[in-house]
């Protein structure tokens, strides 16, 4: 689907888009005193939950409409936008009406197509900015179906925000980045805003810089930071809320990576290395070409002699022999294992098709 996508905030190439607020308001002080913190530190957005989508029941579900009055507040006394989560029609209906000026659609509402319908038709007629969370799971294509839907709403200003995957088990981070996601997105929907809700993929504020830092490395355009002015205190989301101060610490230190230069010794460099890299994908995948009509012969051979074409201890045998080679070089266990993973299914695909291919024409009849 075509879809023309503007960006939600007007930024010069360098300059991140920066966020900021309360995972939830909870006191129109709070809300002021965390807003007024933040607007000298010159952020673009304030933003605060005021309908809280909880994992479970018995948590603060959100001070409800109330809260519109107190980001209205703080538009009033500190001129920054405030952008707040919208979950259902009624929600848009009464963030529209309160003037807030950019919606947030919530990982729990991006996973469901009902909900981003709802919410579509609710923002018919108005070209209020909105920002997408990735869903829950990993599926990019939920995510870009969610865009598709607000853009076919007539919303033109739309940007994503990457707060990270669900998963079971031990992990440092609360939801898993899994990079790669909103990298496809980006390459999916070229030229999209693409923020990084650092403190829900963290869950916790020791790597909270970090997350941020290598958001800015892979060209991120923004980051979305959860801060509050009593992080243990908050009534949501603790563990991951910092001070405003902590905060100004944090978008200070980050290093800002540009896409170009119009340094001429630069781009004059960095095209000789990419033709090198370019060269060497090509060998890359002529040898990988090579490796598969090998594979074939092999498939080939078997298959006259009856024989099958998974050899657990081959593939044992290789595997380990090119684990140790890819060490000599630098490569990680993990890599060698994945890449070779792969090369050795497409060998296997193009064997079955070999082994499953009708006996040809003048061949041996079958007695039925
Ligand atoms: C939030 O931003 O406070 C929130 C509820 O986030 P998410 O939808 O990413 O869980
Ligand atoms: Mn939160």
């Amino acid at each position: 689907m075509e879809m023309t996508i503007n960006p939600v905030f007007d930024k010069k190439p360098g300059q991140p888009v920066i966020i900021a607020g309360p995972c939830s308001a909870e006191s129109e002080e709070q809300v002021l005193k965390t807003a007024k913190a933040l607007a000298k530190q010159g952020i673009d957005c304030f933003r605060s939950g005021i309908w809280k989508p909880r994992t479970r029941p018995g948590s603060f579900e959100g001070v409800g409409e109330i809260g519109l009055n107190w980001l209205k507040t703080v538009k009033q006394e500190t001129g920054l936008p405030v952008t707040t989560e919208v979950a259902n029609r009624e929600h848009v209906f009464a963030a529209l009406k309160a003037g807030i000026d950019v919606l947030w659609l919530g990982a729990r509402t991006t996973v469901n197509p009902f909900s981003v319908q709802e919410i579509a038709d609710a923002l018919k007629g108005t070209d209020i900015p909105v920002l997408i969370k990735n869903p829950i799971n990993p599926d990019v294509k939920l995510w870009m179906g969610a865009i598709e839907r607000i853009s076919k709403a007539g919303i033109s200003r739309i940007g994503v925000i990457h707060r990270g995957f669900s998963s079971f088990g031990n992990s440092k981070y609360r939801n898993e980045p899994r990079w790669q996601l909103p990298i496809e997105l980006k390459r999916l929907v070229p030229g999209i805003q693409i923020i990084c809700d650092n403190s829900h993929i963290c869950g916790r504020r020791d790597i909270l810089g970090a997350v941020a830092q290598k958001a800015m490395d892979l060209q991120f355009d923004g980051l979305m930071t959860e801060v509050h002015p009593n992080p243990d205190e908050a009534w949501s989301d603790a563990a991951q809320q910092i001070t405003p101060a902590v905060f100004g610490k944090l978008v200070k230190a980050l290093k800002v990576r540009v896409a170009t230069t119009d340094d001429v010794e630069y781009l004059e460099h960095i095209d000789d290395l990419r033709h090198e890299i370019d060269g060497i994908d090509k060998d890359l995948f002529e040898l990988l070409g090579k490796r598969m009509t090998a594979a074939e012969s092999i498939g080939k051979y078997k298959k006259k002699n009856n024989i099958s074409i998974l050899q657990a201890s081959r593939w044992s045998e290789i595997l380990n022999k090119t684990i140790e080679l890819g060490r000599e070089k630098g490569l990680s266990d993990g890599f060698v294992t994945q890449i070779l993973t792969a090369i050795h299914q497409e060998s296997i695909n193009h064997q079955t098709q070999i082994m499953n291919e009708p006996a040809k024409k003048g061949g041996k009849k079958v007695k039925a």
